[in-house]
């Protein structure tokens, strides 16, 4: 419950609705192991472009809830989108849901929203990806009266052309956004997750120079581009330290103090080597392996320059090297030391272990 504690007052509410469960069914399982493979159809996170959103296991994964960046201002009314094409295949008022919209994609696969404030769109309507489909409410008593959408792919696995929902035992399985798994395990947390609209997503932290050599602990006083990188990813976080210039105020401090408290890390407001870890790893989790390339090998390479203490060549290039240097965490980590930064290499580091 480490991660409740900074903003306790407003996530409790969402925490008791998921521990609820939407309706009685088995005891969620503390990893659920229903792992697809990517499925073939490229889902995207529902909502209006530009937005950026928290989503959260709590205690049902792979179901997601919903909110929104920052603190969660404008959840409630925001417009739902259409997560990929498809045909509406349910539209209707649930006792305990609220407002229920189930899209079936095809090839087996349903997205299910609860809780919307409003439905604008009609069983049997065909709808494209990125078409509005209502707004994100709180309605039905399992919503705890708390604005959220509550997001569930579905996979009909049993081959009897509908996929249920709604319970742990329902055929839900890891929600995909932009080639993304979410929904790994129960109480895990993405933060400032966008729709990829086409262009370079939205970051803090363009232009602010993110790559050193080793990152040393900064705390209040320190200054220079390395709390300058501090700042902006501090702020991609959803903690807010006030304007990038390279100077670790009570602002930083503040929000330093707030990410610690996102991750389950002790609150010091002081980041070191396993505040840099958590901080420089934030973000997606996609499987990275050799041969792989682009800025999310340049986020591990920092994270792990940092968890390491010692330098890995940041090049967004996944060679020989970092291959090593994931080895080397994994196995001081005991973690499975395959060189391959999977979910639970990418959950070490963003821990801040
Ligand atoms: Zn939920």
């Amino acid at each position: 419950m480490k991660r409740l504690l900074r903003s306790g007052k407003v996530f409790a509410a969402v925490a008791a609705s998921a521990v609820l469960a939407f309706q009685a069914g088995a005891p969620a399982s503390a990893e659920d192991v229903r792992a697809r493979s990517a499925p073939p159809i490229d889902f995207q996170l529902p909502f209006t472009c530009g937005q950026q959103w928290r989503l959260d296991t709590w205690a049902h994964a792979p179901a997601l809830d919903m909110v929104r960046e920052p603190d969660q201002v404008g959840t409630e009314g925001a417009v739902l989108v259409a997560a990929a094409d498809g045909v509406v295949n349910m539209s209707f008022s649930h006792a305990n849901a609220g407002n229920v919209i189930q899209i079936n994609h095809g090839g087996g696969y349903f997205t299910t929203h609860l809780h919307l404030q409003s439905r604008s769109v009609g069983v049997g309507t065909t709808v494209t990806q990125g078409q509005t489909i209502g707004r994100v409410g709180k309605t039905g008593p399992t919503s705890n009266g708390h604005p959220h959408l509550h997001f569930e792919l579905g996979y009909d696995a049993n081959g009897n052309g509908e996929a249920s929902w709604g319970t742990s035992t329902a055929e839900r399985v890891r929600p995909w956004f932009d080639g993304v798994e979410y929904g790994q395990s129960n109480g895990r947390t993405w933060r400032n997750v966008a729709r990829d609209c086409g262009g370079t997503p939205p970051t803090s932290c363009s232009g602010v120079n993110l790559d050193f050599s080793a990152y040393a602990t900064i705390r209040s006083g320190s200054s220079g581009d390395l709390v300058k990188a501090a700042q902006c990813r501090l702020k991609d976080s959803g903690n807010d330290p006030g304007a990038l210039d390279g100077a670790f105020g009570p602002n930083v401090q503040t929000a330093t103090r707030g990410f610690q408290a996102d991750v389950g890390l002790g609150v010091d407001g002081i980041i070191g080597a396993k505040t840099w870890t958590a901080l420089l790893s934030h973000g997606s989790t996609p499987t990275l392996q050799s041969g792989s390339s682009g800025a999310d090998v340049s986020r591990l390479q920092r994270a792990l320059t940092a968890a390491l203490g010692s330098t890995v060549g940041i090049d967004g290039s996944f060679g020989p090297e970092t291959e090593q240097a994931v080895r080397t965490y994994q196995s001081s980590r005991a973690l499975g030391a395959d060189g391959i930064a999977g979910p639970a290499t990418w959950g070490a580091l963003q821990d801040g272990k």
